[in-house]
């Protein structure tokens, strides 16, 4: 029997990573932009990191994560989410002593969630990380900088952002009480996991997809009405700020986040043309984790994207640039005896022109095969050389994708005939 992947562990071939290569490329240009600096840690911390950070009674640490004893016996997941393991990176390494950090970083993430489209159980995130500032300045600066990617990718018409304040976690916990109160006195009312969240994490029933818990909650109280003064002026600055910048917004009392560590600001940015899985960046400010994580008080505040969704929804809305994909400009067609001139040839316009993707045929082949293959490679042209133009100092050039006759080109030009004829970007 053949050994076949993990579920919900995908494969990426050539084809796709063309557009994972072109998003990651725009994301990185405009973090840089804005002058973030890029930090790397582990994919595997020890349990404890996630249960003190995300929650013990989050979805993510109760069923979500991939945990096993190593050889040492020590306990240790796969993460789950970025933030986690940037903090206790920030804190172990000394970076956020009276200092601010704008950072970000890529890679996979590992959740045991049943597999869909948007869904996965190794996915990938890009987070982005801002510590030591506490006001709603650098929430904006995060919602600028995501808005400005949207535009970059051309897929601003296709999302919308929603904010929300959580307050403090004194502010939360009076008000998970209150809601505790309200629910459990209509608790056959509930759909069966707010049934089970009303217990552990009865915050997250807010942003149920169950519609009679959603009617349900509209008499229930208002987490508006339990945010402290300074919150709700933070809130109400972040809103000018966004304003002023003509970034528009809705506001949604509802958007609660799943993980234990935000406060005051939470937002999402949410696209109607994936489905169930719509939201394609998630965030927020968590002034407590540094400290709670060992650290000395930082605020901090960040969101992640996820790269898969937003894959999704390029191709989806058919924005990717027809270039990515392409790898190939100039093919060199080689017939007769002229094998290592092909060669020598091939090394010093590599040389000359460091832009040009040039593909040399290999194997052999008529005539006739190696144009077939040139034009199946997506060139813009054919380099061609037999023996009277080895002899000549000369190639033959044939625009593929225009209806001209073939040029004779002396090899002393080439770069120069190559440069002016192939913009790349
Ligand atoms: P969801 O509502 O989809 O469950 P979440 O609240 O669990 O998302 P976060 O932990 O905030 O998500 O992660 C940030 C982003 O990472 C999400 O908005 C989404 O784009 C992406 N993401 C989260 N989980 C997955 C997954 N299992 N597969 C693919 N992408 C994911
Ligand atoms: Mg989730």
């Amino acid at each position: 029997m053949k050994i076949q992947s993990i579920r919900g562990m995908n494969d990426l071939l050539p084809e796709q990573s063309a557009t994972w290569q072109y998003l990651e490329k725009t994301v990185a240009n405009v973090l840089a932009r804005y002058s973030y600096s890029e930090i790397r840690f582990p994919v595997l911390e020890q349990t404890e990191l996630f249960k003190r950070s995300v929650g013990e009674a989050t979805d993510i640490v109760e069923k979500e994560m991939y945990t096993f004893a190593d050889r040492n016996g020590d306990m240790l997941s796969l993460r789950p989410e970025g933030t986690a393991g940037c903090v206790r990176a920030c804190n172990e390494n000394g970076l956020l002593h009276n200092q601010i950090q704008r950072l970000w970083y890529t890679g996979p993430m590992f959740r045991h969630e049943r597999p869909q489209k948007g869904r996965l159980r190794q996915f990938h995130q890009v987070g982005v990380e801002a510590f030591g500032l506490d006001g709603p300045d650098i929430d904006a600066e995060l919602l600028m900088l995501t808005a400005r990617l949207w535009k970059t990718l051309k897929i601003d018409h296709a999302v919308t952002l929603q904010i929300n304040s959580l307050g403090s976690a004194d502010d939360r916990a009076n008000y998970r009480l209150a809601l505790v109160d309200y629910l459990s006195a209509r608790h056959d009312q509930l759909d069966e996991d707010s049934q089970r969240r009303l217990h552990t994490n009865p915050m997250r029933i807010l942003d149920s997809k169950n519609a009679n818990t959603q009617a349900l909650l509209n008499d229930a109280p208002s987490l508006e009405d339990y945010i402290n003064s300074d919150a709700k002026a933070h809130f109400q600055q972040l809103r000018d700020k966004l304003d002023a910048v003509g970034i528009d917004y809705q506001i949604n009392p509802r958007l609660v986040r799943g993980l234990d560590y935000y406060s005051k600001t939470v937002f999402e940015w949410v696209t109607t043309h994936l489905g169930a899985q719509g939201t394609v960046c998630a965030g927020g400010r968590y002034d407590g984790l540094v400290e709670q994580l060992g650290g000395k008080a930082c605020p901090a505040v960040g969101f992640a994207m996820g790269v898969e969704r937003l894959v999704l929804l390029l191709d989806e809305l058919g924005v990717v640039p027809d270039s990515v994909g392409q790898t190939v400009d100039v093919y060199l067609v080689a017939v007769g005896d002229v094998d290592s001139h092909t060669l020598v040839l091939a090394e010093k316009l590599r040389t000359a022109c460091p832009t040009i993707r040039l593909q040399t045929n290999c194997g052999g082949g008529s005539f006739k095969s190696q144009m077939k293959k040139a034009d199946k490679s997506g060139a813009a042209l054919a380099l061609i050389l037999g023996d009277d133009e080895a002899a000549n100092k000369t190639v033959g050039v044939k625009l593929l994708r225009q209806d001209k006759a073939q040029e004779t080109v002396g090899q002393e030009q080439l770069a120069d005939y190559l440069t002016t004829l192939i913009t790349t970007d």
